[in-house]
């Protein structure tokens, strides 16, 4: 094997000029969120106190392609973009497997993990029509730190309403957030009228992300110059992040690989959006025949188990309805290592295309995916994120059952964050105290 097949690289000019929209390619239209007193479709207009326009614009655009600025393009550069893809050979060694498994690379920017794609894109439009601070909810700390650092390049503000357990028990994306110049409160907070009243009735109240939320469009609402940021789930965010399947395509072009399977983690569905959709695109143009598989924690089993129906995106029932396949918005997930897949429903796009049975679903137990984050630190040599095991996990899996067929299958799976910051989940993985949720 040539070593340009081992590490794939683009240059500078490779940085996608656009993003993709898969709306107009869907083979059915995407179900309208919907007011949950009337149950009517909303219209943008309903956003408008919430999201800057371009954001809500970008929401509904029935455009195939949406254009990056060049400004924009510039501070992708900066965070890493274009990133490299891997082949896996070391691991597809240890697996004994006739699989050529490859792997994108989303952990090599500031913050290690694929969700500066829209925080930077977000921070960048709401620059643009003068808004002053975003606001917005963060658990572990992923996307409150992919915030602040965009707002900070941009020279927004940024307020973070962090978990009160994660704030407590997980610093050091704390110190991060606050190094970029962000405010982070533990939440329940004493900033805002919601945060306050539970604050009242419990002093020690844990917190959760559906709080957190509330109290992140509370201080949007109520705040001048102020608006809302979400790290997933909505079209806008999963179109952002098709940088990332865009310039996949590219590399395994220029190696002459065509993929058989692709493979990402779901908490709320953008990561696997990114990398997928724009392949999704060509196969729904009967150019590909790739197969989807999303990749989602035992313990939580939107796609795997849920039903396909409306419900609210938050705990706390402030949002519109979605549809999408979902626990239930009461649900309360197990507190996984893996942070980022704690979510009760599923992006309605990446819903949409499993209900169509363009895209398939998995389920993994907790201490199944460590040991797959075990195989790759020991194999590939770099530490995957809890989640990020997920679709190492799935990527294994597959891997072995073309070993069993004896079949030269092309993997290729989103390695979307490291877990440098997430060694104490390893660490009780390696004393053996790990459960299975
Ligand atoms: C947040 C996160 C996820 C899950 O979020 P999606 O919106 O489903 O992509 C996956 N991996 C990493 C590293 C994350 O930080």
């Amino acid at each position: 094997m040539e070593n340009g097949s081992m590490k794939v690289l683009l240059g500078v000019d490779d940085l996608p000029k656009t993003y993709y929209n898969i709306q107009p390619d869907l083979p059915v239209p995407l179900p309208p969120p919907l007011n949950p007193a009337t149950r009517e479709p909303i219209g943008p207009e309903a956003l408008a106190p919430i999201f800057p326009k371009e954001i809500i614009r970008q929401e509904v655009s029935q455009n195939r392609t949406e254009p990056i600025p060049e400004e924009l393009r510039e501070a992708y550069l900066r965070l890493g973009r274009p990133t490299p893809l891997y082949r896996a050979t070391r691991l597809e060694k240890l697996l004994d497997t006739p699989a050529r498994i490859y792997y994108k690379r989303e952990d090599l920017n500031p913050v290690g993990s694929h969700k500066p794609n829209t925080a930077i894109a977000q921070a960048f439009f709401a620059m643009r029509e003068g808004v002053e601070r975003l606001t917005t909810e963060t658990g572990a700390g992923q996307w409150g730190s992919a915030l602040a650092y965009s707002t900070n390049y941009f020279g927004l503000k940024c307020t973070v309403f962090m978990v009160r357990v994660s704030y407590d028990q997980k610093p050091y994306r704390k110190h991060l957030m606050h190094l970029f110049g962000a405010e982070v409160f533990p939440s329940p907070s004493d900033r805002t009228t919601y945060g306050r009243k539970l604050l009242k009735n419990n002093g020690h109240n844990p917190g959760s992300l559906g709080i957190a939320i509330s109290e992140a469009l509370e201080a949007a609402v109520t705040g001048t110059g102020t608006k809302y940021s979400l790290g997933s789930v909505l079209n806008h965010v999963l179109m952002h992040q098709t940088v990332i399947g865009q310039e996949t395509l590219k590399q395994l072009e220029m190696i002459d690989e065509t993929p058989d399977v692709m493979v990402g983690s779901v908490g709320g569905g953008s990561n696997f959006a990114g990398f997928t959709f724009p392949a999704i695109g060509e196969r729904l143009k009967g150019k590909l025949d790739t197969r989807f598989v999303a990749v989602e924690p035992e313990s939580i089993p939107s796609l795997t188990k849920g039903v396909y129906d409306y419900d609210f995106g938050d705990t706390a029932e402030t949002t519109p309805l979605l549809k999408m396949y979902t626990l239930g918005h009461a649900f309360v997930p197990p507190s996984i290592h893996a942070g980022g897949l704690r979510y009760h429903g599923a992006a309605p796009l990446v819903s949409l295309l499993l209900h169509q049975g363009i895209i398939e679903a998995r389920a993994f137990n907790q201490l199944s995916t460590f040991e797959a984050g075990e195989i790759f630190t020991r194999t590939e040599g770099i530490v995957p994120a809890p989640e990020t095991c997920h679709a190492i996990k799935g990527a294994i899996e597959l891997a072995l059952e073309a070993k069993d067929r004896n079949e030269p299958m092309v993997i290729a799976f989103n390695f979307s964050g490291h877990g440098l910051l997430d060694l104490e989940g390893y660490a009780q993985y390696m004393a053996g105290s790990l459960g299975e949720t």
